[in-house]
This record gives structure tokens, C-alpha cells and sequence, in this order.
């Protein structure tokens, strides 16, 4: 058996519409780009969405447009991939860190309540492995903040209070209360990276909710001046007979997303339920099997939300560090890649540089310290399924006896 992590799964509808926009005569940002757009905003019940190279560039564009930079602070979660912290950075702006809840992958809300200040402009929740955050209970600590909040652009008087920038890079799809994730955010960012349920290749989606003051339309326009040169005029419209001027209003940005990388995105689109469907299926063959054992997996719904199934987390009760790294090589020599979600951010290198420690994160190290991650993608026949589970029951029963 060699079962890999997390393989990309593309048909020939993929294809097919990847050769189309080749053939096309038009290969970057335009129509089928465009109609990725429309899709997604449909699908998450959101006012507007525009595609972007990778989440990064939309969670930092969305920073951007909110005016947030030098002398603000962002709040994101300890416990997830860089890219939820390194966008705050980017701006200017100063990553500042939660500590997860015990026994819990999400922030802890407490704690993100005192970290709360008149620096604080926006929250960058994460939904790990596609599991919604508590929305409600974010809204409600924003809301009883408000008085704390000292806008200092046009967009944060309008909003009037933090700013919700979710990184929803595993979770197009999952719910939350039966709202798509998204619909709860002021602006949601999704990933189209080669490992992600939805894939492009690279790729990334910015979505947001309306604002009161500003159209949807100036909005869309202004997010496209941000990651297209500040030119105002985009190559599409550029193409018409005799219109060939244009006007650079800012220094900006290049993330836009091409009509090559959205053609694989429109195919997605019609199977991504059936996509879903079966990630659930062995999600629940996985969750099955492992009931009354030491192995404790993330519950991917309840009463209040139901996940896309991104990731399928598991934690072996009671072993430390280097016996979950033990586990892990031993299901690599049965040709089972397996993964840890994740390392803290406080434990690699540039946030420590930057003053931050794991001894001021416990429940995260503890989150951390005997998680492993199972292969849980779309190409997994019944049997890889069933082989994982009966190898990985016994490498941790053989460790634990
Ligand atoms: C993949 C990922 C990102 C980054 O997505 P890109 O599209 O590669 O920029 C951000 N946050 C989390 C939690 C991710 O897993």
C-alpha cells in the first residue's frame, strides 16, 4: 500500500475546461473567472466575491481594504497554519495570539475577549479542518466591545466595530447553524491550494457581506484596484476597440486570478457535492471504528454546525511528543502518510523571533502534542480506508499497551 496525504482529484471535466479556456483565445482574469465569482457568492449566500491567487493574498486584501496597518492589532489563533498570522504582518499591523480553549482545537473565547483593545481593528477566526468556529459567541464579544473601538479608515466607520476576516481556507461549504461559513463573516476567505476539498491548483476566493454606506459594486471595484496594479481598467475591458487608456491610482497589488486556474475551479463546482458526500462517508467509517479506543477524533458536526470534512484530525490520549512522532513513522513505513495539525505558530521560528512562546499557549501545545492527522480525501477507495484504520489501531495499541 501507498497511500499519499492528500492527492489533488481531477477528472476530465477538469480538464475539459482547463483545454476550453486554452483554446478560448483568453487565458487570464475574464469571463470564466468572473463566473467562478458569481458561484461562489451563490453558494455561500454571501453579497460579492472576487477570485484571487490564494487565500493569503484575499485575507491580507481584505486587511487592506479594511485599513488596517502600522499602530492597529489583528487576533488570530496560535493553533493554525502561518498564513492566518503572517497577512497581519504584511499590512503592518501586530500579529497578536490566542491560546486555544482545553481540549479544544478553537480559540479560547475568554481569553480572545481580554486580548481585546482600542488597537484591535479586525479577528481572524479559523475553522480548522473545516469546522466552523462559534460565530454567535464571536459576534457577541465584538459587540460588547463596540464602545472600545476606535475606527481609523472610511470602511471601519462604517462598520462600526471589529471586523470579522475569517480564514476559511478549509471550510467552503461547512455550516453553521445552516448558514454557509461566511455568511457570518464581514469577509470570509477561502483556499483553492492543491491540498484544499476545492481545488484550483493555487487559488483563493474574498468574499464579503454588504456594508452599509458602500455598494457592492464600489467594493468589488475597489478590491480590484488592490490586487490588479491600482490599474482601472482590467485587461477585459482594455481588450475593447480604442480603449486603450488607463490611470494607476495606487502602488498596488498582482493576485488576481487567471481563466486557466478557474476553469478547474468551474468543474469542481459541479462535483463538489458529490465530493462531500463521500468525504463524509469515510469520515464516518473513520469515526466508527475508532469508538472506545484511545484515539479521539474532531467531531465534525453537532447541533450547531456540520463541516465540509477538510481535515480528519485525531488525538491518542495520553502520549507526549515524541510517541505521536513514533506513531507517525511507523504508519510511514506502511505506506500511510499521515500529517499534524498543527505546530503552534509559537513554536516556529519567526514568531518566536517575534517575542512569542509556547509556555504562554499550554492548551495549544497539549492540542498539538499527540494530534495526527489521517489521510481524508476523494480518491481513498474502501479498502485504503479500512487498511488506515486496522494499521493505525494497532501501532497505537502496540504504543499504549
Ligand atoms: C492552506 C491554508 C491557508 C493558505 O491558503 P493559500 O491559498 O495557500 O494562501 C491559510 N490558512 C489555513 C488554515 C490553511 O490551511
Amino acid at each position: 500500500m501507498n497511500i499519499p496525504f492528500s492527492p489533488p482529484d481531477i477528472t476530465q471535466l477538469e480538464i475539459d475546461e482547463v483545454v476550453d479556456t486554452l483554446k478560448s483565445g483568453w487565458i487570464t482574469t475574464g469571463n470564466k473567472t468572473k463566473k467562478l465569482e458569481k458561484l461562489i457568492t451563490d453558494y455561500i449566500n454571501v453579497d460579492g466575491t472576487i477570485c484571487l491567487n490564494s487565500a493569503t493574498a484575499a485575507m491580507e486584501t481584505a486587511l487592506r481594504f479594511l485599513g488596517i496597518g502600522e499602530g492597529d492589532e489583528v487576533i488570530t489563533s496560535a493553533y493554525t497554519y502561518t498564513a492566518s498570522a503572517s497577512v497581519i504582518d504584511h499590512v503592518g499591523a501586530k500579529i497578536v495570539l490566542v491560546d486555544t480553549l482545553e481540549d479544544s482545537f478553537m480559540m479560547d473565547y475568554n481569553k480572545l475577549n481580554s486580548l481585546i483593545n482600542e488597537k484591535t481593528k479586525a479577528i481572524i477566526p479559523v475553522d480548522i479542518a473545516g469546522v466552523p468556529v462559534d460565530y454567535d459567541k464571536l459576534k457577541e464579544i465584538i459587540l460588547n466591545n463596540k464602545d472600545k473601538f476606535k475606527p481609523n479608515s472610511e470602511i471601519q466607520k462604517l462598520i462600526g466595530r471589529i471586523a470579522i476576516v475569517s480564514d476559511n481556507a478549509h471550510s467552503l461549504g461547512s455550516t453553521y447553524k445552516n448558514r454557509k461559513t461566511g455568511e457570518d463573516s464581514d469577509f470570509s476567505n477561502f483556499s483553492f491550494h492543491a491540498v484544499k476539498n476545492f481545488t484550483t491548483g493555487e487559488g483563493g476566493a474574498l468574499s464579503w457581506k454588504s456594508i452599509d454606506g458602500i455598494s457592492d459594486e464600489e467594493i468589488y471595484k475597489r478590491l480590484q484596484l488592490l490586487t490588479l496594479h491600482g490599474q482601472n481598467k482590467d485587461a477585459l475591458s482594455k481588450t475593447k476597440l480604442g480603449s486603450w487608456e488607463y490611470d494607476i491610482i495606487g502602488l498596488n497589488y498582482k493576485y488576481n486570478m487567471p481563466d486557466i486556474t478557474a476553469a478547474i475551479g468551474l468543474a469542481q463546482f459541479k462535483r463538489y457535492d458529490g465530493l462531500l458526500k463521500r468525504r463524509k462517508e469515510i469520515i464516518k467509517y473513520y469515526d466508527d471504528s475508532f469508538k472506545n479506543t484511545s484515539i479521539e477524533p474532531l467531531k465534525h458536526c453537532s447541533d450547531k454546525y456540520n463541516s465540509n470534512g477538510h481535515l480528519y484530525l485525531t488525538r491518542v490520549k495520553g502520549i507526549a511528543e515524541t510517541e505521536r512522532n513514533k506513531i507517525i513513522e511507523k504508519l510511514a513505513e506502511r505506506g500511510i502518510a499521515s500529517n499534524v495539525h498543527y505546530k503552534p505558530l509559537p513554536m516556529l521560528t519567526a514568531y518566536k523571533n517575534l517575542g512569542f512562546k509556547i509556555e504562554d499557549f499550554p492548551n495549544a501545545y497539549n492540542q498539538y502534542k499527540n494530534e495526527i492527522t489521517l489521510p481524508l480525501h476523494t480518491l481513498l477507495s474502501d479498502e485504503e480506508v479500512e487498511y488506515i484504520v486496522d494499521n493505525y489501531k494497532e501501532i497505537v495499541n502496540e504504543l499504549t499497551r
